[in-house]
């Protein structure tokens, strides 16, 4: 047992890198093409791919998983109050002040984590015109009775999934759920494009829309169908999720062994883990544990960080405490955010190292 982890941090993820000579390959593709940007054929190739793999209908690949969050809320948003979770990546919610729309915050269910369906009607008011919800770890919202919330208030549904891919819920993709769903392919995330994001929407209409906005709003070169921004992703970026896809059911594989690895070894006596929610298949992409107290926490933190181990304390702080917020409290959303702590998981994580982290927090205890 414990044995020395040869000088090499181990944080609280890895990026995935494929096998070099897989992406030089497609690298070489691109200057055979002489094409940079601009949907080239690699991006197209990439979306076909997603698009069969996930399931969806349809999908726009982005440079990252915010300005997704930021078109659908420039289109539904309107100035109104948005209906969100305080306990997401600070994206979720800058992106809703940045649209120049105001966040409400509704307070999140203790176990799953999500947005506490049960009170957002309280918080819906005659200016309220979108919720913008997070399927925080990959857990998903309760998306059922978010639905009818909404179909009744005459509300949009924008779902930040930046952490959804591959997960179903009732054999669906998650991003199939809400008027617009959002991914990151950012290097933390499960797939990754180095940087990159989606946007999936319902029906063509909304697809067709989103499109223009997100390349300046241009319909042709000389044409324009209103106000639009750069969201485009460039070759190089479509390359490496082109190289990454393959492996994606191994990533998923391996991560899951370090999940289950965690799962049996770990003293839950005075830890609690994160509860998926019934008809999910989950993606592994984050490993969480709650704490009884931030003391124990910090604790817990400081002797990891001793032996070089980093994990990270997503998501802390609570996005109703963010200084260009006016503070309204939500108790469980800031309670779990001082105590919980996502362990180190990606692929190669070795079974010793992963004794070492477990025996490290076990003794702590
Ligand atoms: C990573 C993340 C984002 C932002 O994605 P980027 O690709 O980094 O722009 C948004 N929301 C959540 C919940 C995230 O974790």
């Amino acid at each position: 047992m414990s044995k020395r982890i040869k000088n090499k941090n181990i944080n609280v993820t890895k990026t995935f890198l494929p096998p070099f000579y897989e992406y030089d390959s497609l690298i070489q593709k691109i200057w055979k093409n002489e094409w940079l940007t601009n949907r080239g054929d690699l991006l197209k190739e990439l979306e076909k791919k997603l698009k069969k793999h996930l399931k969806v209908s349809n999908i726009i690949v982005m440079t990252n998983g915010t300005l997704p969050i930021q078109i659908a809320l420039k289109f539904f948003g309107n100035n109104g109050e948005i209906i969100t979770t305080p306990f997401s990546y600070v994206a979720t919610t800058s992106s809703i002040v940045w649209e120049n729309c105001t966040p409400v915050f509704v307070d999140i269910h203790p176990e799953y984590l999500t947005i506490d369906e049960t009170k957002i009607e309280a918080a819906i008011t005659p200016k309220t015109t979108a919720i913008l919800a997070t399927h925080v770890y990959g857990n998903p919202c309760n998306v059922d009775v978010i639905e009818k919330i909404a179909k009744k208030h005459h509300l949009k549904v924008i779902y930040d999934a930046a952490h959804g891919f591959g997960v179903t819920f009732k054999n669906q993709s998650i991003f199939n759920y809400g008027d617009v769903s959002t991914c990151s392919f950012h290097a933390t995330k499960l797939f990754h494009t180095g940087e990159g994001g989606a946007i999936f929407c319902k029906g063509d209409d909304l697809y067709k829309e989103f499109f223009y906005r997100h390349n300046f709003g241009h319909n042709g070169p000389l044409n324009f169908h209103g106000v639009g921004i750069n969201a485009k992703i460039s070759e190089l970026q479509a390359a490496m999720g082109l190289a990454v896809l393959p492996h994606i059911d191994f990533i998923i594989q391996e991560r899951k062994k370090v999940v289950d690895y965690y799962n049996s070894h770990l003293n839950f006596s005075r830890l609690t883990k994160l509860k998926i929610r019934e008809h999910t298949n989950w993606n592994y992409s984050y490993y969480p544990v709650i704490f009884e107290n931030e003391e124990k926490l910090l604790e817990v933190e400081s002797q990891l960080n001793k032996n070089n181990i980093f994990p990270r304390r997503y998501f802390n702080p609570a996005l109703n405490t963010l200084p260009y917020i006016n503070f309204i409290p939500m108790p469980i959303a800031e309670s779990i955010s001082k105590r919980i702590i996502c362990l180190p998981l990606y692929v190669g994580l070795t079974t010793e190292n992963l004794k070492f982290i477990i025996h490290i927090i076990n003794k702590q205890l």
